[in-house]
């Protein structure tokens, strides 16, 4: 067991944990003064206490990193591959340890835990094949004698900023390709349940990995901001809310960075009259409720077209009370509480306001939510949500399911247009031709089409449009490597004496 697991035994034993950066291959204790409580969110209770990083020790951590890169990004890719396929298996082998810190910091359900594990190890297994992803293009006798041929090559120090829903996940669609194509990596993960992000650094280190190559440093904004304004920093990914996705962006790229920043979501899923009623109430619960809709993915809003409407509600319905929700670690809960305290109540507040402004309150979680300190809230479901009302207009991030009416197609696809937000969208249905013109009218980045959680798939990348996605690289898959290189382009010529001449033209192909 490694030390990061070891301090979460059997039980917690209650004593609150330190957690400290982890800087050129070892822990290193924050010495600002400034830190931030961990809870763990079934319980209530304070489980550790993450150190803020100074600029001084983020600064810190570029050094090492760059120290770190000049012999990195030499190393073969031969090497690297082999490196990934051991950094495959001890994730693998360790999937269970981090699963049980990401349910007793972030208090999602452990067999929801697995699964982040599970899309994480995808995005490593993708960058088992470098070689393959590194590859440039060659054209021989571009002109008489020479050759011309593109290559791509790592940035040097790269960082990413990651957000307290997926803990381990999002922070290996950014570390895996952007190691594995020759940086060095800075990670600044959410200072809500820090965790899994030493427990990463560990195995990284037990698979080989030099020192320096992955650090972390925990922290707010001040710990951003060092890093978004640091001259030795070239590339910065983040994930998290869109108000700090744009920030993100434009501070990053006014300090000369290349950034991509993901933001926010208001999913819609879109429900046909033809589509199968029990298939799409089963799909609104699981995509609705599933981590507590701590998703960025998640649907928070179920456009009903037509005369479909009154049987759904009453499908999903039916299957709400069915909903087991408890501590993550109890092998029956389907979905824990939420993150923090005031995170709870907030969502809550959507449940209020949305019958205040008219909606008709189906469901309401609060009178559900299991007793006790932990950060519970039932599932909830709005019926009647119209567009002016909060709970439509604002990414809510909790188990509440807004049900909007509409009449047609035409209407529920306007709807989808007209959102800020661009990241995910679904179509419940059984007709092929309006899907199809679906998939080509709709404006959002990841398309659902009887699948209400269209995450792609490793060797795709992630990202939505709109106010979901600030920059023009998606995170994992192919994008990720051209986002964490720069491209070259060789113009060679071996020196052939006999055709040797002084010439002052401006060369020409032919
Ligand atoms: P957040 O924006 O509050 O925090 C994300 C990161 O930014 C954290 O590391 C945090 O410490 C840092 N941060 C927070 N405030 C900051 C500030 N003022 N200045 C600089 N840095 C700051 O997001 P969150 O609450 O951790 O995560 C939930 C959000 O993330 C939701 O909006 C969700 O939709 C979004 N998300 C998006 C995707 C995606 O792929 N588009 C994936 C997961 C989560």
């Amino acid at each position: 067991m490694t030390e990061v697991a070891e301090q979460f035994t059997e039980e917690q034993s209650g004593e609150v944990a330190r957690i400290s950066h982890w800087i050129d291959g070892r822990r290193v204790e924050g010495t600002s003064g400034r830190s931030g409580p961990v809870y763990n969110p079934a319980t209530g209770e304070q489980s550790g206490e993450v150190d803020f990083a100074t600029p001084e020790e983020v600064d810190a951590a570029v050094q090492a990193a760059k120290r770190a890169f000049e012999s990195w990004r030499a190393v073969s890719l031969s090497r690297r591959t082999e490196l990934f396929f051991r950094i495959r298996e001890l994730f693998h082998s360790h999937g269970d340890d981090l699963a049980r810190l990401l349910t007793l910091e972030h208090g999602k359900v452990l067999s929801d835990a697995k699964g982040e594990i599970a899309r994480g190890l995808e995005v490593i297994e993708f960058c088992c094949g470098i070689p393959e992803l590194l590859k440039g293009s060659y054209s021989e006798q571009a002109s008489t004698g020479i050759d011309v041929y593109s290559i791509r090559q790592p940035h040097g120090v790269v960082a990413g900023i990651t957000p307290f829903n997926f803990p381990a996940m999002v922070p290996m669609w950014m570390w895996a390709p952007a190691i594995a194509s020759g940086n060095c990596f800075i990670l600044k993960p959410s200072e809500k349940d820090p965790s899994a992000s030493l427990l990463t650094a560990e195995l990284l280190k037990e698979a080989g990995l030099p020192d320096g190559v992955f650090n972390v440093v925990h922290g707010d904004k001040v710990a951003v901001d060092a890093l978004l304004e640091h001259p030795g920093v070239t590339a910065v990914s983040f994930v998290g809310s869109t108000p700090i996705a744009r920030y993100i962006y434009e501070t990053g790229t006014k300090h000369g960075k290349r950034v991509q920043a993901l933001g926010g979501a208001k999913n819609h899923m879109i429900v046909l009259p033809d589509a199968d009623v029990d298939m799409a109430a089963d799909a609104a619960v699981s995509a609705g409720y599933g981590s507590a809709g701590e998703r960025c993915m998640a649907v928070s809003v179920l456009v009903a077209v037509g005369d479909v409407a009154d049987p759904l509600v009453a499908a999903i319905k039916e299957r709400l009370p069915k909903v087991k929700v408890g501590n993550g670690l109890e092998p029956d809960s389907e979905m824990g509480p939420l993150v923090t305290r005031e995170h709870r109540d907030k969502v809550a507040s959507y449940i209020e306001s949305g019958s205040e402004q008219g909606a008709t309150l189906v469901a309401d979680g609060r009178e559900s939510a299991p007793d006790g300190d932990g950060f519970f809230l039932g599932v909830s479901l709005l019926d009647n949500v119209t567009t002016e009302m909060d709970a439509y207009r604002d990414e809510i991030f909790g188990p509440v399911l807004s049900v909007v009416r509409a009449e047609t197609y035409d209407e529920a696809l306007g709807l989808v247009n007209d959102n800020p937000y661009g990241n995910g969208v679904a179509l419940f249905t059984r007709d092929g031709g309006v899907a199809r013109q679906f998939q080509f009218d709709v404006t959002a980045g990841m398309v659902g089409i009887n699948v209400p959680i269209p995450v792609p798939v490793a060797y795709y990348s992630f990202g939505g449009w709109k106010a979901s996605l600030f920059g023009d690289s998606h995170a994992y898959g192919p994008e990720s490597i051209h986002f964490y290189t720069r491209g070259k382009v060789v113009t060679s010529r071996w020196p052939d004496p006999a055709t040797s001449k002084v010439d002052l033209g401006f060369p020409q192909t032919r």
